[in-house]
């Protein structure tokens, strides 16, 4: 459990910047300091809402707060593969001291051969390392590049909620205009699992036009765990070739995928190649989530566009942890048919995770989504509303109450879903609370003591 302390309590109530928190300025020092010099360094306009974020929010209250399980921010509290971990112990000190300098901007060309060496059979074609491939500094960039690279002023983005935040602050800082469609829950008797959140065909059809310029796919979906299928696919494919429009494919969670479900790139879809960008993160692949190397690939004309942000934003990423994960690609690519290796070993690990937070939130009063991929539930609280007192928080969207006030009573922290969605489709989302279950089973067990003791002081 974790205590509140009331000083910073009001910080939130007013939805302060966190950094400004964390640099002891108060609030009113800065309010009076930009009163003095005017409107002229406010944030610009294009940034839309871009000054409020559920990560700086929901990571800071984990910081002061301490909640005994944190189950909020995407990432496993536990170790990444052995190999992994040794092999940037190895780089810094090993015997090339040029490990530890700039490298090639557009990706360290060991990592850039270990990633067409996987991605080719996978997508039936020959990647080209050198042109077809751009490292990043995490999917993060990825998309950041990906987006700035080809939305121009007045472009439309067709964006499917619930959707990984950034996606709308980077569309619209490139002056595109994101036009929404909601992945809705079908009106299911017995277990709900991700396959029964649903585009509808038409009301997606009526969203493409002559101004339409990319589509950003998540397979699998963060946060629900929807692995798009290969119906479901061929349904967005269509549209994209039917309206010469661009695809993203942001397939950080490419290698968590729940048998019997598979992961299809919308890349190996016919004519897609040719209009598919798509992305992948390390943090994901190899549980190193705070080694933040990412990368994009796809035909060398839209790449082309990808590396003049790269080169001008970022222009080279880390080497050393390029060199390591180049080198646990290596390793893994040498098991790949084996069930050690990682790519498949780590859904498996996962999907007893899964399943275990699944009944513990279900024999608690959650009416949880099982995700056939990803490593996210979400779960409807709406059953246990009675049992909380919303008012006492003072956040707009019901969803923002309960994890907060649920964090505060019960220890747990969640991620509030309706960050995820766009202003107009927030209802959509207050239902839910995300819970991360990349956790050691001693956390997840510990959920379950927490959550049975929270309902049993609320009975
Ligand atoms: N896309 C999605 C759907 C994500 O959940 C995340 C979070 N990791 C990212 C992109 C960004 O990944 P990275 O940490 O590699 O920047
Ligand atoms: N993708 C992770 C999540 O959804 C991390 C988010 C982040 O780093 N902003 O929790």
């Amino acid at each position: 459990m974790f205590r509140w302390r009331r000083t910073l309590l009001a910080g939130f109530r007013v939805h302060c910047n966190c950094a400004i928190e964390h640099h002891n300025i108060s609030y009113k020092t800065v309010r009076s300091l930009s009163a003095a010099m005017g409107d002229k360094f406010k944030l610009p306009g294009r940034y839309g809402a871009g000054e409020k974020s559920v990560w700086v929010e929901y990571i800071q209250l984990a910081a002061e707060y301490k909640p005994a399980v944190n189950l909020g921010q995407g990432f496993p509290d536990y170790h990444a593969p052995e190999h992994v971990t040794k092999a940037l112990a190895n780089v810094t000190t090993g015997e090339n001291p040029l490990l530890n300098q700039y490298t090639r901007g557009f990706g360290h060309p060991r990592l850039v051969q270990n990633l067409a060496k996987l991605y080719s059979p996978l997508i039936g074609r020959e990647l080209d390392p050198i042109n077809e491939i751009l490292v990043t500094s995490g999917a993060y960039e990825a998309l950041f590049s990906a987006i700035l690279g080809h939305v121009d002023e007045g472009d439309e983005v067709i964006v499917i909620e619930p959707f990984f935040d950034c996606y709308e602050f980077m569309i619209k800082s490139a002056g595109g205009v994101p036009k929404f469609i909601a992945l809705k829950p079908k009106p299911s008797e017995g277990e709900m699992t991700s396959a029964d959140w649903v585009l509808d065909d038409k009301e997606l059809a009526s969203l493409f036009s002559t101004r339409t310029k990319m589509l950003i796919l998540n397979t699998p979906h963060n946060p629900v765990g929807k692995v798009f299928t290969a119906q479901e696919l061929q349904t967005l494919a269509d549209l994209c070739k039917k309206h010469n429009v661009l695809c993203i494919s942001d397939e950080v969670y490419e290698w968590m995928v729940y048998k019997p479900h598979k992961h299809i790139r919308i890349a190996t879809l016919p004519g897609m190649w040719e209009r598919t960008i798509t992305i992948g993160s390390a943090g994901k692949t190899f549980s190193v989530t705070g080694w933040k190397t990412g990368w994009a690939y796809g035909p060398a004309n839209l790449m082309k566009n990808l590396q003049v942000v790269h080169q001008n934003c970022v222009y080279t990423c880390c080497t050393p942890i390029q060199e390591a994960v180049a080198r646990s690609f290596e390793f893994e690519l040498a098991r790949y048919n084996s069930p050690e290796c990682y790519f498949f070993s780590l859904a498996e690990e996962l999907i007893s995770k899964r399943d275990y937070l699944v009944k513990v939130l279900r024999e608690n009063g959650f009416n949880p989504t099982i995700p056939d991929g990803g490593y996210f539930v979400m779960a409807d609280w709406t059953k246990l509303e009675y049992k909380i007192d919303l008012k006492q928080e003072s956040d707009k969207y019901k969803d923002y109450r309960f994890t907060k006030k649920f964090a505060k009573e019960a220890g747990i922290l969640t991620i509030p879903p309706t960050a995820f969605y766009s202003g107009g489709h927030k209802n959509l989302g207050e239902n839910y609370a995300r819970f991360c279950f990349i956790k050691k089973d001693e956390n997840l067990q510990l959920t379950e003591k927490l959550l049975k003791e929270w309902n049993a002081k609320k009975n």
